[in-house]
């Protein structure tokens, strides 16, 4: 476990002062010496949760996107590249996809930046509820697009989760005082045969270009 998931306080009466030094350089966040007062008990308890949690804000702080909670792209690198080169020795599929808002200025434009952030935000949601979990590696990689990396899904399973998101995103209902309005996605996606990273997110980047230049709200992918 990592220092935000687990603290280990140790407990007891030895008398020895080495004790609580060897304790502690072997690792444990803490150290009661027996008889201890409940109260102390319990406060020290409180005082590891708390840094538990500070590091485990930090460490989001570091490494996700502030908008929408999934990874910001300098962080996807770095784990997606080591995940990238397991998934291949291993021979697991991957799929990378690069997703993009449609005509996004223009909602921007007429309906005003908080709303252009719901809209990024809803998109970033439906990703987490389709792509979660250690297969997938989720980044928001700028203004309103996003890219992610899925391990071990064949093409049928990525495309009913992918077109499942495309339409959900498609029929989400945005309001801005009186008004309503929609927003679609397009997207780029890239079944990885014998190239690196960044070789298949620029591929991907390529199918997502073509997507947009041929009418938008659409997957465009490498393969039959
Ligand atoms: P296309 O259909 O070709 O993708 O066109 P588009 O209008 O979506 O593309 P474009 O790249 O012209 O517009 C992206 C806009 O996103 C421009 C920028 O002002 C806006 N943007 C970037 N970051 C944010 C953000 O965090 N929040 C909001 N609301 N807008 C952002
Ligand atoms: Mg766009
Ligand atoms: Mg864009």
């Amino acid at each position: 476990y990592s220092k935000n998931e687990l603290a280990v306080i140790g407990i007891s009466s030895h008398k020895s002062g080495s004790m609580t030094a060897n304790y502690l350089k072997n690792g444990a966040n803490d150290f009661i010496q027996k008889p201890f007062d409940i109260e102390e008990f319990y406060q020290r308890v409180i005082q590891n949760l708390e840094l538990m949690e500070y590091i485990e804000l930090l460490k989001d702080s570091a490494t996700k996107d502030y908008l929408t909670g999934v990874y910001n792209r300098r962080y996807f690198f770095q784990l997606g590249v080591s995940e990238f080169i397991k998934a291949t020795e291993k021979n697991n599929p991957i799929i990378v996809s690069m997703l993009d808002i449609d005509n996004f200025k223009g909602i921007n434009d007429t309906y005003g930046h908080h709303s252009g952030d719901l809209v990024i935000k809803s998109l970033a949601d439906l990703l987490k509820r389709q792509f979660h979990g250690k297969s997938h590696i989720v980044a928001r990689f700028g203004g309103e697009e996003f890219c992610v990396l899925s391990f071990g899904l064949e093409t049928d399973q990525y495309l009913e989760r992918m077109e499942g998101l495309r339409l959900d995103f498609q029929k989400s209902e945005f309001r801005c005082i009186e008004q309503c309005f929609s927003a679609t996605v397009s997207i780029g996606a890239c079944k990885v045969d014998e190239i690196d990273m960044t070789s298949a997110i620029k591929k991907s980047d390529e199918l997502l270009y073509a997507a947009k230049s041929s009418g938008k709200n659409k997957i465009v992918k490498n393969w039959d």
